[in-house]
């Protein structure tokens, strides 16, 4: 059972990489960084990926994240948080992620910088290493007629206009890393003009800081136009892992 889960996974994820490199080549750019959303999936299907050589991992909720990356504590691999984050979960999760996706309102940066003072206390009591710097990408809203007043539809996601006040905060916040942007393309619309409009906003934050290049963008359904808008961090859940099981 192990090994049919292995081979099946090893097939899935070795397709998945083809279409990065295909369509990569003709952008002349580096392939993206390929993040395994493993949200739904056992931990031993994590372990089983990392062993095919996957080095990043995604996860949308702090229960379910935190309870995998203490299973797996001794495999080498980076947490990305993905999912809409409670300010009160920030604790939590700067315990174990590397970076958080889903960086959308001020409240949350500030909740992730003290968090982080927080985390770095606790490692300094308990004599291990200080953990680096959170990695935050910051995510907005691509639909065409958002509501400048907030998030749009449960699914999360800064209003454009807040593009460089959010990049600010984020680059004053000690324990913070402003990586770059992310965006998930609204439902039935064409990706490729979503994904263009998050370059521009892109453009925008790199003018805060020019080191904040990174661009999370392309899911299963749409990694091609991602590739070819220029994404950095390519987000794959179900395209790796198979379907997922039922809304619990
Ligand atoms: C689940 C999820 C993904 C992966 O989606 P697939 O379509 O399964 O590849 C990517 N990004 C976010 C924010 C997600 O919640």
């Amino acid at each position: 059972m192990g090994t049919d889960r292995a081979r099946e996974l090893g097939e899935r994820l070795r397709a998945v990489r083809e279409r990065i490199a295909s369509a990569a080549a003709p952008t002349g750019r580096a392939a993206p960084r390929l993040i395994v959303v493993t949200k739904y999936f056992p931990a031993s299907d994590v372990r089983i990926l990392a062993g095919l050589g996957v080095t990043d991992v995604g996860e949308n909720r702090d229960q379910e994240a935190a309870a995998k990356a203490a299973e797996l504590q001794d495999l080498p691999l980076a947490w990305h948080f993905i999912g809409q984050l409670q300010t009160n979960k920030a604790k939590s999760v700067v315990r174990y992620a590397h970076s958080v996706h889903s960086v959308d309102r001020l409240p949350l940066v500030t909740a992730l910088g003290r968090a982080v003072g927080v985390e770095q206390e606790r490692r300094s009591a308990a004599g291990t290493g200080p953990r680096g710097a959170l990695h935050c990408f910051l995510q907005f809203t691509l639909d065409a007629g958002a509501d400048p007043a907030g998030a749009s539809a449960g699914r999360g996601g800064a209003h454009p206009d807040d593009a460089v006040r959010l990049a600010e905060a984020c680059v004053a916040a000690e324990g913070l890393q402003l990586a770059g942007v992310m965006a998930v393309a609204p439902r039935g619309a064409d990706p490729a003009a979503a994904f263009e409009r998050l370059l521009r906003i892109s453009a925008e934050v790199r003018a805060v800081d020019p080191a904040a290049a990174a661009v999370s963008a392309g899911m299963s359904g749409d990694l091609e136009e991602a590739v070819a808008a220029g994404a950095t961090h390519l987000r794959i859940g179900s395209d790796v892992l198979g379907p997922r099981p039922a809304v619990r």
